[in-house]
């Protein structure tokens, strides 16, 4: 994560969000300290076994996740220290009803962690993150799970401190450009398999056109992608596609496809009055989420 891109972003969205806005980034800021903490002990540890350029270049093309290829080895210690913190912190931070907060801050995540399959968690983190809520939702009496959506939460922050140093490493290597267009981009994310959060249309630099790029949350990885194609289904059917959004904020927009019936959030360079930063965007678009629950349901095929 960077935390300078975020107070960038952050900096410019005081101006123009309201009260409710700005106190949710705040939270959000708050928690993503606590995991770039994690990330910089994960990062200093540097143990990811990294396949060599060629070969991740390789799987990329082929749409072979990276970790799937080369997992990440993720040490359950690490994961369930950094659980127990987001869990700690959500419980004081979120103006959650006091009994769901104490259920978060006392929930014994190192035994779910230790009883969850890790090795899942390094190499199909989606599956694992699927597997492992169900998993606590199965737990007997005297460990209550944390009510659903706060479990999900609590994981997928945890697993993101573990995944994005590796992440991160690899995407320093790589390099994958295809000024030709011979070959078609992922359409899930290229290191660890798991469907796009936002997607970002824009300039990447002041004296370039626009480019596509969508953004994973699980390990933070950001890849290009084409234009004019569905970043669910990966249908290329123009007419089926489309952006919507609300009056008066062209800066953010669902793209919607009419072939699979979901859509991306994605965020518009040219119009946003924020530098770009995916974890902030993240949280800004997910009012449209409520939008895009009324436009798909009529959308469904
Ligand atoms: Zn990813
Ligand atoms: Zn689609």
């Amino acid at each position: 994560m960077d935390l300078r891109k975020i107070d960038w972003a952050l900096e410019a969205y005081r101006q123009t969000l309201g009260e409710d806005d700005i106190r949710r980034l705040a939270f959000f800021r708050g928690l993503w300290a606590l995991q770039q903490g994690h990330i910089d002990s994960a990062d200093a540890s540097g143990d990811y076994q990294m396949p060599d350029k060629a070969r991740a270049e390789r799987w990329y093309w082929g749409e072979k996740p990276l970790f799937l290829m080369a997992p990440v080895i993720v040490d359950n210690s690490r994961l369930a220290a950094a659980a127990q913190d987001c869990a700690t912190y959500i419980a004081e931070n979120a103006g959650l009803e006091p009994e769901s907060a104490a259920q978060l801050a006392t929930y014994n995540w190192h035994s779910l962690i230790e009883g969850s399959d890790s090795a899942m968690a390094g190499k199909n983190p989606a599956s694992w993150l699927a597997r492992t809520q169900q998993l606590a939702l199965e737990t007997g009496p005297g460990q209550e799970a944390p009510i659903g959506v706060l479990l999900g939460v609590v994981l997928a922050c945890a697993l993101r401190t573990v995944l994005e140093p590796a992440a991160s490493k690899v995407a320093a290597i790589l390099d994958v450009e295809d000024p030709e267009r011979t070959h078609v981009h992922p359409l899930r994310c290229p290191t660890c398999g798991t469907h796009a959060t936002v997607g970002f249309v824009g300039p990447l630099h002041a004296t370039e056109g626009n480019a596509r790029l969508l953004y994973c949350s699980t390990c933070g990885t950001t890849w290009e992608f084409e234009r004019i194609r569905c970043g669910r289904c990966g249908s290329r059917v123009q007419r089926k596609l489309h952006y919507c959004h609300i009056e008066g904020d062209g800066a953010h927009r669902l793209h919607l496809c009419d072939e699979c019936g979901d859509y991306l959030r994605t965020v518009f360079g040219n119009e946003s009055p924020a530098p770009l930063s995916f974890e902030v965007e993240d949280v800004v678009m997910s009012r449209l989420d409520m939008v895009a629950h009324t436009s798909t349901e009529s959308n469904k095929p």
